[in-house]
Protein backbone atom coordinates (compact mmCIF):
# COMPACT_ATOMS: atom_id res chain seq x y z
CA UNK A 1 0.00 0.00 0.00
CA UNK A 2 1.17 3.57 -0.82
CA UNK A 3 1.88 5.29 2.29
CA UNK A 4 1.43 9.37 2.32
CA UNK A 5 2.30 11.73 5.46
CA UNK A 6 0.02 14.48 5.32
CA UNK A 7 1.20 16.24 8.95
CA UNK A 8 0.88 19.35 8.32
CA UNK A 9 -1.57 19.31 5.90
CA UNK A 10 -4.75 20.48 6.26
CA UNK A 11 -8.30 19.14 4.69
CA UNK A 12 -11.57 20.82 4.81
CA UNK A 13 -14.40 18.07 4.13
CA UNK A 14 -17.70 19.88 3.45
CA UNK A 15 -20.72 17.25 4.23
CA UNK A 16 -18.10 15.73 6.32
CA UNK A 17 -20.68 14.17 8.86
CA UNK A 18 -21.96 11.41 6.84
CA UNK A 19 -21.32 9.21 4.27
CA UNK A 20 -18.35 9.67 1.29
CA UNK A 21 -17.81 12.88 3.31
CA UNK A 22 -17.08 10.92 6.39
CA UNK A 23 -14.98 8.29 5.03
CA UNK A 24 -12.87 10.63 3.55
CA UNK A 25 -12.30 12.41 6.80
CA UNK A 26 -10.90 9.38 8.46
CA UNK A 27 -8.24 8.22 5.45
CA UNK A 28 -7.15 12.55 5.64
CA UNK A 29 -6.84 11.54 9.56
CA UNK A 30 -5.40 8.42 9.18
CA UNK A 31 -2.53 10.09 6.97
CA UNK A 32 -1.49 12.47 9.81
CA UNK A 33 -3.71 15.61 8.00
CA UNK A 34 -5.50 18.52 10.21
CA UNK A 35 -8.89 17.68 9.12
CA UNK A 36 -12.29 20.14 9.29
CA UNK A 37 -15.62 18.83 8.58
CA UNK A 38 -19.16 20.58 8.44
CA UNK A 39 -23.08 20.02 8.01
CA UNK A 40 -25.95 21.40 8.75
CA UNK A 41 -27.55 19.10 11.46
CA UNK A 42 -25.53 19.27 14.59
CA UNK A 43 -26.62 16.09 16.29
CA UNK A 44 -25.17 14.31 13.03
CA UNK A 45 -21.93 16.68 13.25
CA UNK A 46 -21.45 15.85 16.96
CA UNK A 47 -21.86 12.04 16.39
CA UNK A 48 -19.62 12.11 13.51
CA UNK A 49 -16.93 14.19 15.74
CA UNK A 50 -17.18 11.72 18.55
CA UNK A 51 -16.81 8.61 16.14
CA UNK A 52 -13.41 10.47 14.57
CA UNK A 53 -12.23 11.32 17.50
CA UNK A 54 -12.73 7.58 19.54
CA UNK A 55 -10.71 6.28 16.23
CA UNK A 56 -8.51 8.61 16.57
CA UNK A 57 -7.42 10.13 19.68
CA UNK A 58 -4.62 12.57 18.53
CA UNK A 59 -6.77 13.61 15.52
CA UNK A 60 -6.51 17.47 15.01
CA UNK A 61 -10.08 17.80 14.31
CA UNK A 62 -12.96 20.56 13.96
CA UNK A 63 -16.64 20.09 12.87
CA UNK A 64 -18.29 22.90 13.14
CA UNK A 65 -22.01 23.55 11.42
CA UNK A 66 -22.58 25.40 8.48
CA UNK A 67 -24.88 25.01 5.46
CA UNK A 68 -22.97 25.50 2.06
CA UNK A 69 -25.63 27.70 0.53
CA UNK A 70 -25.37 30.48 2.99
CA UNK A 71 -22.74 32.73 2.42
CA UNK A 72 -22.29 33.67 6.03
CA UNK A 73 -22.41 30.07 7.43
CA UNK A 74 -19.39 28.81 4.59
CA UNK A 75 -17.61 32.52 5.34
CA UNK A 76 -17.43 31.50 8.99
CA UNK A 77 -16.46 28.42 8.68
CA UNK A 78 -13.55 29.38 6.69
CA UNK A 79 -12.32 31.86 9.67
CA UNK A 80 -12.87 29.27 11.62
CA UNK A 81 -10.58 26.84 9.86
CA UNK A 82 -8.01 29.92 9.40
CA UNK A 83 -8.17 30.77 13.42
CA UNK A 84 -7.85 26.28 14.10
CA UNK A 85 -5.51 25.62 11.52
CA UNK A 86 -4.11 28.70 9.84
CA UNK A 87 -3.80 26.86 6.48
CA UNK A 88 -5.66 24.99 4.03
CA UNK A 89 -4.72 22.42 1.55
CA UNK A 90 -7.38 20.37 0.39
CA UNK A 91 -10.76 21.51 -0.52
CA UNK A 92 -13.67 18.33 -0.66
CA UNK A 93 -16.55 20.02 -2.03
CA UNK A 94 -18.72 17.07 -1.05
CA UNK A 95 -21.68 18.63 0.59
CA UNK A 96 -25.34 17.99 -1.17
CA UNK A 97 -27.81 15.34 -1.96
CA UNK A 98 -29.75 14.01 -5.33
CA UNK A 99 -33.57 14.85 -6.69
CA UNK A 100 -35.58 12.50 -8.20
CA UNK A 101 -37.93 14.03 -10.85
CA UNK A 102 -38.80 13.83 -14.12
CA UNK A 103 -39.36 17.13 -16.23
CA UNK A 104 -42.89 16.74 -16.17
CA UNK A 105 -43.12 17.13 -12.29
CA UNK A 106 -40.11 19.75 -12.01
CA UNK A 107 -41.40 22.61 -10.97
CA UNK A 108 -39.51 26.36 -11.70
CA UNK A 109 -38.73 26.38 -7.98
CA UNK A 110 -37.49 22.58 -7.95
CA UNK A 111 -34.76 23.58 -10.86
CA UNK A 112 -34.07 27.17 -8.97
CA UNK A 113 -32.85 24.98 -6.06
CA UNK A 114 -31.14 22.34 -8.00
CA UNK A 115 -29.05 24.57 -9.73
CA UNK A 116 -28.68 26.67 -6.47
CA UNK A 117 -27.26 23.50 -4.39
CA UNK A 118 -25.00 22.02 -7.28
CA UNK A 119 -23.72 25.31 -8.29
CA UNK A 120 -23.19 26.85 -5.13
CA UNK A 121 -22.15 24.03 -3.02
CA UNK A 122 -19.37 24.32 -5.19
CA UNK A 123 -18.71 28.53 -5.80
CA UNK A 124 -19.08 29.21 -1.98
CA UNK A 125 -16.60 27.07 -0.32
CA UNK A 126 -14.24 27.39 -3.58
CA UNK A 127 -14.61 31.28 -3.11
CA UNK A 128 -14.32 30.99 0.55
CA UNK A 129 -11.24 28.80 1.00
CA UNK A 130 -9.22 30.51 -2.52
CA UNK A 131 -7.43 32.67 -0.74
CA UNK A 132 -5.91 29.73 2.11
CA UNK A 133 -5.41 27.55 -0.87
CA UNK A 134 -3.38 29.60 -2.56
CA UNK A 135 -0.89 30.28 -0.32
CA UNK A 136 -0.90 26.55 1.00
CA UNK A 137 0.15 25.85 -3.19
CA UNK A 138 3.96 27.25 -2.38
CA UNK A 139 4.29 24.53 0.29
CA UNK A 140 3.64 21.80 -2.52
CA UNK A 141 0.26 21.03 -2.95
CA UNK A 142 -2.98 22.64 -3.01
CA UNK A 143 -6.29 20.73 -4.36
CA UNK A 144 -9.53 21.51 -4.66
CA UNK A 145 -12.04 18.51 -5.52
CA UNK A 146 -15.42 17.93 -6.02
CA UNK A 147 -17.74 15.01 -5.70
CA UNK A 148 -19.78 14.90 -8.52
CA UNK A 149 -22.01 12.08 -10.63
CA UNK A 150 -21.98 9.99 -13.39
CA UNK A 151 -25.23 11.46 -14.50
CA UNK A 152 -23.07 14.53 -15.40
CA UNK A 153 -22.05 12.73 -19.04
CA UNK A 154 -24.93 10.00 -18.76
CA UNK A 155 -28.11 11.45 -17.71
CA UNK A 156 -31.32 10.08 -16.53
CA UNK A 157 -34.66 11.10 -17.11
CA UNK A 158 -35.88 10.22 -13.46
CA UNK A 159 -33.06 12.22 -12.32
CA UNK A 160 -33.42 15.35 -14.68
CA UNK A 161 -32.87 18.40 -12.71
CA UNK A 162 -29.93 16.47 -10.71
CA UNK A 163 -28.32 15.57 -14.39
CA UNK A 164 -28.71 18.42 -16.21
CA UNK A 165 -26.93 20.51 -13.05
CA UNK A 166 -24.35 18.00 -12.49
CA UNK A 167 -23.33 18.64 -16.14
CA UNK A 168 -23.12 22.10 -15.84
CA UNK A 169 -20.90 21.87 -12.38
CA UNK A 170 -18.48 19.71 -14.55
CA UNK A 171 -17.74 22.17 -17.05
CA UNK A 172 -17.31 24.96 -14.52
CA UNK A 173 -14.94 22.73 -12.26
CA UNK A 174 -12.91 22.25 -16.07
CA UNK A 175 -12.97 26.24 -16.24
CA UNK A 176 -11.78 26.23 -12.66
CA UNK A 177 -8.86 23.98 -13.51
CA UNK A 178 -7.22 26.29 -16.59
CA UNK A 179 -8.28 29.45 -14.58
CA UNK A 180 -6.37 28.63 -10.82
CA UNK A 181 -3.65 26.66 -13.33
CA UNK A 182 -1.54 29.48 -12.73
CA UNK A 183 -2.23 29.62 -9.03
CA UNK A 184 -0.76 26.16 -8.55
CA UNK A 185 -4.24 25.09 -6.97
CA UNK A 186 -5.54 21.78 -8.92
CA UNK A 187 -9.02 21.33 -9.33
CA UNK A 188 -11.05 17.63 -9.89
CA UNK A 189 -13.94 15.60 -9.62
CA UNK A 190 -15.17 12.28 -8.90
CA UNK A 191 -17.83 11.21 -10.94
CA UNK A 192 -19.74 8.37 -8.71
CA UNK A 193 -22.69 5.91 -9.44
CA UNK A 194 -24.31 4.64 -6.66
CA UNK A 195 -22.78 4.32 -3.40
CA UNK A 196 -24.53 3.35 -0.44
CA UNK A 197 -25.68 5.76 1.89
CA UNK A 198 -28.15 7.01 4.18
CA UNK A 199 -30.97 7.15 1.44
CA UNK A 200 -30.17 3.98 0.01
CA UNK A 201 -30.35 2.42 3.88
CA UNK A 202 -34.01 3.91 3.58
CA UNK A 203 -35.21 2.58 0.72
CA UNK A 204 -33.98 -0.66 1.75
CA UNK A 205 -36.18 -1.05 5.20
CA UNK A 206 -39.48 0.81 3.20
CA UNK A 207 -38.77 -1.65 -0.19
CA UNK A 208 -36.57 -4.89 0.66
CA UNK A 209 -38.71 -8.31 1.05
CA UNK A 210 -38.95 -9.72 4.09
CA UNK A 211 -35.98 -11.31 4.79
CA UNK A 212 -33.99 -10.13 2.17
CA UNK A 213 -30.63 -9.04 2.84
CA UNK A 214 -28.88 -5.90 2.74
CA UNK A 215 -26.48 -7.80 -0.15
CA UNK A 216 -29.43 -9.33 -2.17
CA UNK A 217 -31.43 -6.00 -2.06
CA UNK A 218 -28.75 -4.00 -3.45
CA UNK A 219 -27.27 -7.07 -5.83
CA UNK A 220 -30.57 -6.94 -7.13
CA UNK A 221 -30.74 -3.34 -8.18
CA UNK A 222 -27.27 -3.74 -9.68
CA UNK A 223 -28.50 -5.89 -12.12
CA UNK A 224 -32.02 -4.01 -12.84
CA UNK A 225 -29.75 -1.02 -13.25
CA UNK A 226 -26.95 -2.96 -15.07
CA UNK A 227 -23.96 -1.77 -12.70
CA UNK A 228 -21.25 -4.17 -14.63
CA UNK A 229 -19.35 -4.70 -11.11
CA UNK A 230 -22.61 -6.52 -9.41
CA UNK A 231 -22.71 -4.34 -6.59
CA UNK A 232 -23.00 -0.58 -4.91
CA UNK A 233 -20.23 1.12 -4.34
CA UNK A 234 -19.00 1.81 -0.68
CA UNK A 235 -18.14 5.62 0.75
CA UNK A 236 -14.74 4.29 1.36
CA UNK A 237 -14.40 3.30 -2.52
CA UNK A 238 -15.68 7.28 -3.28
CA UNK A 239 -12.98 8.43 -0.57
CA UNK A 240 -10.00 6.99 -2.06
CA UNK A 241 -10.60 8.62 -5.14
CA UNK A 242 -10.79 12.02 -3.24
CA UNK A 243 -7.78 11.05 -1.56
CA UNK A 244 -5.93 10.79 -4.76
CA UNK A 245 -7.11 13.75 -5.86
CA UNK A 246 -6.61 15.82 -3.20
CA UNK A 247 -2.49 14.60 -2.54
CA UNK A 248 0.52 14.64 -4.64
CA UNK A 249 0.05 11.10 -5.34
CA UNK A 250 -1.83 13.23 -8.48
CA UNK A 251 0.50 16.19 -8.56
CA UNK A 252 0.37 16.40 -12.16
CA UNK A 253 -3.72 16.48 -12.94
CA UNK A 254 -6.18 19.21 -13.09
CA UNK A 255 -9.18 19.63 -14.89
CA UNK A 256 -9.85 16.02 -14.64
CA UNK A 257 -12.48 13.18 -12.79
CA UNK A 258 -12.03 9.81 -12.07
CA UNK A 259 -14.91 7.46 -12.22
CA UNK A 260 -16.19 5.74 -9.41
CA UNK A 261 -19.25 4.04 -11.23
CA UNK A 262 -18.38 0.33 -11.42
CA UNK A 263 -18.82 0.56 -15.20
CA UNK A 264 -21.94 1.71 -15.33
CA UNK A 265 -20.59 4.59 -18.26
CA UNK A 266 -21.32 3.78 -21.55
CA UNK A 267 -18.77 6.10 -23.63
CA UNK A 268 -15.24 5.04 -23.80
P1 LIG B 1 -24.93 11.41 2.81
O1 LIG B 1 -26.36 11.84 2.91
O2 LIG B 1 -24.48 10.23 3.59
O3 LIG B 1 -23.97 12.66 3.15
C1 LIG B 1 -24.24 13.96 2.72
C2 LIG B 1 -23.48 14.93 3.62
O4 LIG B 1 -23.66 16.26 3.12
C3 LIG B 1 -23.98 14.93 5.05
O5 LIG B 1 -22.91 15.15 5.90
C4 LIG B 1 -24.95 16.11 5.06
O6 LIG B 1 -25.13 16.58 6.38
C5 LIG B 1 -24.18 17.07 4.18
N1 LIG B 1 -24.97 18.13 3.55
C6 LIG B 1 -26.02 18.02 2.71
N2 LIG B 1 -26.45 19.23 2.33
C7 LIG B 1 -25.63 20.14 2.94
C8 LIG B 1 -25.55 21.55 2.95
N3 LIG B 1 -26.42 22.31 2.25
N4 LIG B 1 -24.58 22.15 3.67
C9 LIG B 1 -23.70 21.41 4.39
N5 LIG B 1 -23.72 20.07 4.42
C10 LIG B 1 -24.69 19.44 3.72
O7 LIG B 1 -24.71 11.17 1.26
P2 LIG B 1 -23.44 10.70 0.40
O8 LIG B 1 -22.24 10.54 1.21
O9 LIG B 1 -23.90 9.58 -0.44
O10 LIG B 1 -23.32 11.98 -0.57
C11 LIG B 1 -22.16 12.76 -0.70
C12 LIG B 1 -22.23 13.50 -2.03
O11 LIG B 1 -22.27 12.54 -3.09
C13 LIG B 1 -23.49 14.37 -2.19
O12 LIG B 1 -23.15 15.58 -2.82
C14 LIG B 1 -24.38 13.52 -3.10
O13 LIG B 1 -25.29 14.30 -3.86
C15 LIG B 1 -23.31 12.88 -3.99
N6 LIG B 1 -23.82 11.69 -4.70
C16 LIG B 1 -24.13 10.56 -3.99
C17 LIG B 1 -24.57 9.43 -4.66
C18 LIG B 1 -24.87 8.14 -3.93
O14 LIG B 1 -25.29 7.15 -4.59
N7 LIG B 1 -24.70 8.05 -2.62
C19 LIG B 1 -24.75 9.44 -6.13
C20 LIG B 1 -24.34 10.67 -6.76
C21 LIG B 1 -23.90 11.75 -6.06
P3 LIG B 1 -26.46 17.41 6.80
O15 LIG B 1 -27.62 16.74 6.14
O16 LIG B 1 -26.48 17.33 8.29
O17 LIG B 1 -26.24 18.79 6.30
Amino acid sequence: MIQIDLNGQVAVVTGGSSGIGLACAQLFLRAGASVAICGRDTERLAQAEAALSAKYPDARLLARRCDVLNTEDVSAFAEAVQARFGRTDMLINNAGQGRVSTFADTSDEAWREELDLKYFSVIRPTRAFLPMLRDAAGSGNAAIVCVNSLLALQPEPHMVATSSARAGVQNLIKSLAVELAPQRVRVNSILIGIVESGQWRRRYAKEAQPGQSWDDWTAELARKKNIPLGRFGKPEEAAQALFYLATTLSSYTTGSHIDVSGGVARHV
